[in-house]
Formats: structure tokens, sequence, C-alpha cells
């Protein structure tokens, strides 16, 4: 589905990623891990178009997304759903889900409807008069989910999605992206909590200073979980 080839990235004259290359297949939930600093938040940047001054190639479902911008991208079925959430605080969950930007999928794929969003998040449709600053993290979390599945996404790109939030409430989002996942929609995200991360995903990447150092599967992080928590620092 998404085939990184030899991505690097720079912020002047410093490199932020050097020759990633990777590959997300359909239906995968894959994580990236590494320390503060490593280039994970840069490389889903990247991804989105949002990061410009970068090099290599990105092909998505089969075409070349490159030379695109984040709007295109999101036409393809990109989304991306920052670490603050990109939520607007001072709007009700409704609105948040109904107002613009709703990107219009360019082929034939159908962007959630409200009633499948409020389906998938019941909780979303108890909350939906509330303003976004009501809301607890997990349910922030949900909505900024919710909102870039109602533009018809197919690969979500998710920065830390738990960070922050209670143990209760990170058990929450696991639950939330399996279901996504059920729904036919993979998902790329950043995740420091390695034990969630083996119970949710299928695949992760280590990344440090820039590069893809290793690659594990769940049986290898569980294996190596204290050693991995060890080495970033939590
Ligand atoms: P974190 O979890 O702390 O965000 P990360 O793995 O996501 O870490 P990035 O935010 O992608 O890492 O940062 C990668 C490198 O790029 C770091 O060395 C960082 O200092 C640098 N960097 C990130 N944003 C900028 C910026 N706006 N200007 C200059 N350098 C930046």
């Amino acid at each position: 589905m998404l085939r990184i080839d030899g991505l690097s990235a720079w912020y002047g004259e410093a490199q932020a990623l050097r020759e990633v290359s990777l590959q997300v297949d359909e239906g995968e939930i894959v994580t990236l891990v590494g320390r503060n600093g490593a280039g994970k938040t840069t490389l889903l940047r990247c991804l989105m178009g949002l990061h410009k001054d970068a090099k290599g190639t990105i092909e998505f479902l089969g075409g070349d997304v490159t030379g695109l911008g984040p709007h295109k991208r999101a036409r393809r079925g990109l989304g991306y759903v920052p670490d603050d959430r990109g939520i607007f605080a001072t709007l009700s969950v409704e609105e948040n889900l109904t107002l613009p930007p709703v990107a219009r999928p360019d082929d034939d794929r159908e962007a959630w409807s409200l009633e499948r969003v409020y389906e998938t998040f019941p909780r979303l449709r108890e909350r939906r008069r509330f303003p976004g600053t009501k809301l607890s993290g997990g349910e922030q979390q949900m909505l900024a989910l919710a909102r870039v599945l109602r533009t018809g996404a197919r690969l979500l790109l998710c920065d830390e999605p738990t960070e922050g939030l209670s143990p209760l409430i990170v058990q929450q989002i696991g639950d939330i992206l399996r279901e996504v996942k059920a729904a036919g929609v993979t998902v790329l995200l950043i995740e420091q909590n390695v034990h969630f991360a083996a119970t949710v995903a299928d695949r992760h990447h280590l990344l440090a200073e820039g590069r893809v150092v290793e690659s594990l599967d769940n049986d290898e992080v569980l294996a190596r979980e204290g050693e991995l928590l060890e080495y970033l620092g939590i």
C-alpha cells in the first residue's frame, strides 16, 4: 500500500531522516518507535507532504505521490492525525465532524458518514454537543481519528495517539485502532509504549538518528521490552 524509498529530510543544515526505506501493507498496523528526535514526526510529515525539504520517493496505492501537496495526498487516501490532535477546541464534536476541511476522495471509495462515525465511536455521539475543550484526552483522540476517517482516509498516519493518556484510556485507544483496522483502514503510528504497540500492531520499525535501525515483530518486541524501554529512556 505504501512504499517509501530512500527518504531523507532536512531542517536547514540538519538532516532529520537518512535514506529511510520501508513498506506498509494494506490492512496492517505498523508502529514507528524511537527516542525523542529520532525523526518519527518528520517521517509522518514527509508522507503527508507537509515537510518540503526532503528527497526520496513515496508510492501510495501504486501511484507516485512524492510531488503532490497535502490536499492531493488526502484525496488519494492519506490521513494525518497530528500529535496536538488538530481539532477545533471551541467547536462542538459534531461541528468538528461536519466542518470542512473534509477532503473529497478522488476515487469511488466512501468517506465515513457521520452515522458510521457515531456507530464506531458511540462516545462521540453522546458528546456531540460538547465543545472540544470539554472532552477528555481519550475523547479528543477519538475525535481526531474520526475527523480524518471522515475524509475517506485509507491509511492513517497517527502521531503518538496514546501520549499523556491514562492506562485505561490507552486500552480504549487500542480497541479503537483495532476497530479501525477491522473496518479496512491501515495505520502507521508513532508509539513509545512498546507493550501497547505489541498488543495492537503487526510490525514495528525502530528509528534512530533518522534511520530505520531495526524491524521487529510482536514477539521480538515483547521479548526485548525491558531493553527497549531502557533504550527509549522510559
Ligand atoms: P519527538 O517525539 O521528540 O517529536 P521525533 O522522533 O518525532 O521526536 P522529529 O520531531 O521528527 O523527531 O525530529 C527529528 C530531528 O529534527 C530532531 O533532531 C529535531 O531536533 C529536528 N527538528 C524537528 N523539528 C524541527 C524544526 N522545526 N526545526 C529544526 N529542527 C527540527
